[in-house]
């Protein structure tokens, strides 16, 4: 299949019916498998076969999807889980101990930033974070003898800095370790991370893959080629003897898809954030358009951004689309097909103006989302950072008259005209 073109991918990858068989990848919901002998069963327990036994560490329409996006991606695996935060937790604790570091850039989602900071650092998991915007050397200068791996987001949410992947990945390689990237907004119609050096690549497909708003999900995707191997003390789970598989060593036994099959076997086996097959097919069905709905998103935000830009109401609007924003030139490497459609804005008055304003839409829906089909808007200030202080704000650098635009793919024209009436009851 990954002779075909993305688009071709994004409807047949993962799922090929034979003679007689469904043409829509079917819903296995089973949570169980039936074997006719003890010896074969027992083969599959030891890793020695591969089958299906158990739903929590695989089933058929998961396999199916997440292949489908490892296609997508270019990678030689993938894996689903439950959500987003599930995928990032299980990558990092796939090669990262109790005593152990990772360093990630800074601008990142609002959970994953509190995962590394909190809970990540209950269980001895240590982060530095660096800017976003950091070079080479500064990347390479806060990596210690017992960092795990370099982390960053494509394009960062909220932020919306973009990630030098290049610099990263070789920063990350020059010390031997690899770049994890999570490509959640560009998706890999947009970008694709492992084409230029990344080695580990996480989505939550809650957002535009669902893209429509059905169901929480999460992928890890592995480009199979980061050579585990010639580290060996480094990256001891994967390269040393399995206990608890009779001694399988993952990168002997299982080349390409070494880290994945450890994530399967060892952490979805004791962690269990599997993902449930109703949800991996909806997820399929939201597959199938991405490379249509993904340009689409890209276009009506850079109008809407355009738009906005010139309004006289509005102060400010941050989208790497635009041609002065800060983020332009890397969003010009990165994001040749489109910049993906979320925007922040900001209006003339303040958090009244801004709460008015969203007050007054009547497309746009307010939601705590993003990355839907369906045009939907948030209040930092009054909404995800409502407990921060005046000050508090400035530090997580969201100001109170910023308004966080997720532009769906409706018709822009009855977008802006939607836009336009609101800001005009300002
Ligand atoms: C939403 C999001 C996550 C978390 O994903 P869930 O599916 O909500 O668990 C992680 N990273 C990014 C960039 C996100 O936007």
């Amino acid at each position: 299949m990954s002779d075909y073109s993305i688009e071709t991918n994004c409807l047949h990858a993962g799922y090929h019916p034979g003679n007689g068989e469904p043409r829509v990848l079917p819903i296995t919901q089973s949570t169980t498998f039936k074997y006719d002998s003890t010896e074969q069963m027992g083969r599959l327990f030891a890793l020695q076969e591969p089958g299906y036994f158990y739903t929590r560490l695989a089933n058929p329409t998961c396999d199916a999807v997440a292949a489908k996006i490892a296609a997508l991606e270019g990678g030689s695996g993938g894996m689903l889980t439950s959500s987003g935060q599930a995928a990032i937790f299980i990558a990092i604790m796939n090669i990262c101990d109790s005593g152990d570091h990772f360093v990630s850039a800074s601008a990142l989602y609002g959970g994953t930033f509190n995962l590394f900071s909190v809970t990540l650092k209950k269980m001895g998991v240590s982060v530095t974070f660096i800017p976003p915007d950091s070079d080479e050397e500064t990347i390479k200068a806060a990596v210690r003898p017992n960092t795990k791996l370099i982390y960053g987001e494509t394009v960062a949410n909220p932020a919306l800095n973009v990630l030098d992947i290049e610099s990263f990945a070789n920063a990350a390689h020059a010390c031997g370790l690899p770049l994890f990237v999570d490509n959640t907004f560009p998706t890999p119609i947009l970008c694709k991370p492992i084409e230029w050096g990344a080695d580990i690549v996480i989505h939550s497909t809650t957002k535009y893959m669902d893209g429509h708003a059905t169901s929480v999900g999460g992928c890890i995707v592995d480009s199979g080629r980061f050579d585990w191997a010639s580290h060996p003390e480094r990256f001891r789970g994967l390269t040393q003897p399995d206990d608890s598989y009779h001694g399988v060593i993952y990168t002997k036994d299982f080349g390409k898809v070494a880290f994945l099959t450890k994530a399967t076997a060892q952490l979805m086996r004791d962690l269990g954030s599997s993902p449930a097959p109703m949800n991996a097919f909806l997820l399929n069905i939201g597959l199938e358009t991405l490379h249509l709905r993904v340009p689409r998103h890209a276009q009506n935000a850079l109008e809407v951004a355009n738009y906005l830009n010139n309004h006289p109401k509005v102060s400010w609007v941050k989208y790497p689309g635009l041609e002065g924003d800060s983020q332009h030139a890397l969003s010009r490497k990165y994001l040749k097909y489109g910049v993906p459609g979320i925007l922040s804005f900001g209006v003339k008055g303040g958090r009244d103006a801004a709460v008015t304003f969203m007050d007054s839409l009547s497309l746009a829906s307010i939601a705590t989302h993003v990355c839907d089909a369906r045009t939907c808007v948030l209040h930092p200030a009054s909404h995800t950072h409502r407990q921060l202080s005046e000050e508090g704000l400035a530090i997580a650098g969201v100001s109170s008259d910023m308004i966080r635009l997720s532009v769906g793919i409706e018709s822009v024209k009855d977008i802006i005209q939607d836009i336009d009436q609101a800001l005009s009851q300002i």
